[in-house]
């Protein structure tokens, strides 16, 4: 059975910190199947597109700036119940707070150069999955 997806990005802080390996690793270890991958870069009208529901935060100009100041890497992941449990191998949004072990824990700088994106519901993953591709870039 191939279980439901989600949609990750390592994020511009941990591609220049020379995380990609060690974090897809990680998602590997963990039991999530690669089904998309793209290493590529936002442009700041893309990042501020991916992230319009954070539109009205304080903290919304800082992340379209940040989330478009270098590569990424882009990815779909498959697993059964894998929303919540990437959400958990993730950890916290504020890296002080993740769990010992997790990606942000071990990889992430700050609440906000924090390593790694994690959609929070299998609608918004359908939705981030399709914003960064197309059928013909999905293999199951
Ligand atoms: N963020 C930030 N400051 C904050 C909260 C969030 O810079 O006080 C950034 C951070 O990069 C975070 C992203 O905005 O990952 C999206 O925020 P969200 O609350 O959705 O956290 P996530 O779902 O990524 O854990
Ligand atoms: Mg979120």
């Amino acid at each position: 059975m191939s279980g439901n997806r989600t949609f990750t990005m390592i994020k511009p802080d941990a591609v220049a910190d020379g995380y990609i390996g060690a974090i897809l690793s990680q998602i590997n270890d963990r039991g999530f199947k690669i089904v998309a991958l793209k290493y590529t870069k936002l442009s700041t009208e893309k990042a501020g597109e991916f992230y319009a529901v954070h539109s009205a935060r304080p903290f919304y100009r800082e992340l379209v700036d940040f989330m478009s100041s270098g590569p990424i890497v882009a990815a779909i992941l498959e697993k059964e119940n894998a929303v919540e449990d990437f959400r958990k191998l993730i950890g916290a949004t504020n890296p002080a707070e993740a769990a010992p072990g997790t990606i942000r824990a071990k990889f992430a700088k700050n609440i906000g150069e924090n390593a790694v994106h994690g959609s929070d519901s299998d609608d918004n993953a359908a939705i981030e999955s399709s914003f960064h591709f197309s059928g013909t870039e999905i293999f199951n």
